[in-house]
């Protein structure tokens, strides 16, 4: 079966090809850390997460690269024209060296918390200027870009390919349309790959004069090249990457090696919340914070983040959530329902491998899925199947086992189930004996009490006819 994608550079889906056999080298665009990154930044990390989880599924071995931009990217090709952790500085007096580093630490513990899985590199934006500087240097000697002072721009019409992956026409760019009017460039959709200011705070001394600091694009080609080499397969990214972020990557990689850059580009639709844009305004810019403050777990957020496909857009809301989440608990039903009859216990159908082509099934039904473009929704519904199928306790023993050995690969791509197997310890078992002397004693004040403090050790009961069962939440 062949994984296929859509890749962004084609628009078309493409079968999958990485250029070294089992092996794929993926570059991921990563956070700019100069705020807590809301949900909707996280859609996209979590992709990132998710295909190179499938790629691993597939056997490959994953070089992913996803940065950090902690030094202040120019936005002169966009309206607001100012680089977002300086401009945060500037509003909150704090350091912007501060605010880099202590925003990074925050984003790594709540991808942590989301389950994402740490690539092989994390490179820094600060910490490749050297890298940076000698691409840049290397566009000018080649005729590609030019200085105007401490400045230096790179010459869009000296790539005859610029703008084949977001559609845009060079011609097309007006100054004061989406590229922002100025005098020193050649043509107005030309962008800079270092920019000089002295009111900069981060800055570097460097054969462009003292205060310097790179362009946004030049950041990721310049670590991409580091990490992974000329070529790569993947890049990803947000929608709102794809120009002029994208589109300049491609133009300075290019420009720069004489080589293709990516093979693939994929890019994440953004997060709708209450169906439509985030906005301060509205205060629905929610952070994995405020999902916790409702009650909600990160395991969830992972669950709502990744349940939609990748290129549709997908909306949030609480009551959304709170749907995801009984949805989260059917597959915990179901891995609860699959290790009981693994155990011969209640539920199991005699024969020990009565049910196991609906295992086959499901297992074909989620490859399918996820080799068709990272279908999600598809691959979640072969999930789904065996639930029925395990209410109606079709599985023996046999097949239980398996369905469980497959939910565990499956577990591998999307990271949400809570597979682990638990034991009581001693002090939690004494409690539940307790507490059904109690019971049995008819002292429901005491019954009470102990169930509640085994609720505050994350163990819920569930009484049925048969006594009583666990589980951890
Ligand atoms: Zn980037």
């Amino acid at each position: 079966m062949t994984f296929r994608v859509y890749n962004a550079l084609s628009r078309t889906k493409e079968p999958f090809q990485s250029l070294e056999p089992g092996v794929v080298r993926m570059y991921n665009c990563g956070p700019t850390v100069y705020k807590r990154q809301h949900i909707g930044n996280f859609r996209s990390f979590v992709f990132a997460d998710l295909l190179r989880r499938w790629l691993e599924y597939l056997g490959y071995e994953v070089r992913q690269v996803m940065n950090i931009t902690d030094v202040g990217h120019i936005l002169d090709d966009e309206e607001e024209g100012e680089d977002k952790i300086e401009a945060e500085a500037r509003e909150t007096g704090r350091d912007p060296w501060k605010i880099s580093r202590e925003e990074t630490e925050v984003f790594l513990a709540d991808a942590a918390e989301l389950g994402i899985l740490e690539p092989m590199v994390r490179p820094k934006a600060t910490e490749h200027i050297p890298e940076m500087i000698e691409m840049v240097k290397g566009l000018i000697d080649k005729g590609h870009a030019y200085r105007k002072g401490d400045n230096v721009y790179f010459d869009v019409t000296t790539f005859e390919r610029y703008g084949r992956l977001s559609g845009n026409k060079v011609e097309d760019l007006d100054a004061g349309a989406r590229v922002a009017v100025n005098a020193e460039k050649r043509n107005p959709a030309d962008f800079a790959l270092w920019k000089s200011d002295p009111r900069h705070i981060m800055k570097w001394d460097t054969e462009f004069g003292p205060d310097g600091f790179p362009g946004w694009h030049i950041e990721c080609s310049a670590m991409a090249r580091k990490h992974l080499g000329d070529r790569i397969d993947i890049h990803t990214g947000g929608e709102d990457n794809v120009f002029p972020h994208h589109e300049c990557e491609i133009a300075q990689s290019e420009c720069f090696t004489g080589q293709p850059f990516a093979n693939y580009w994929l890019h994440t639709k953004f997060l709708q919340v209450d169906g439509g844009k985030m906005s301060k305004s509205l205060g629905n810019v929610y952070t994995i914070d405020d999902v916790k403050a409702r009650g909600y777990t990160p395991r969830q957020l992972r669950y709502a983040l990744l349940r939609g496909h990748y290129r549709q857009p997908l909306n949030f809301t609480w009551d959304i959530l709170q749907e995801v989440a009984t949805a989260l608990e059917g597959l915990d039903d179901l891995v609860a329902r699959l290790r009981r009859a693994a155990e011969g216990e209640s539920g199991a159908a005699d024969e020990p491998r009565a049910g196991m082509e609906f295992v086959q099934a499901a297992q074909a039904e989620f490859e399918a899925g996820m080799n068709e473009d990272l279908n999600v929704p598809r691959a979640l519904a072969a999930l789904f199947g065996l639930r029925s199928h395990a209410l109606e306790g079709h599985f023996g023993r046999e097949s239980a086992t398996a369905a469980l050995e497959f939910l565990g690969r499956a577990n591998g791509v999307l990271g949400i189930l809570d597979l682990e197997e638990r034991t009581l310890d001693a002090a939690v078992e004494a409690l539940i004996a307790e507490r059904q002397a109690a019971r049995a004693a008819k002292d429901f004040a005491k019954s009470d009490e102990l169930r509640d403090r085994l609720a505050a050790m994350g163990v819920e009961l569930q009484d049925s006819a048969d006594g009583v069962t666990w589980r951890l939440k």
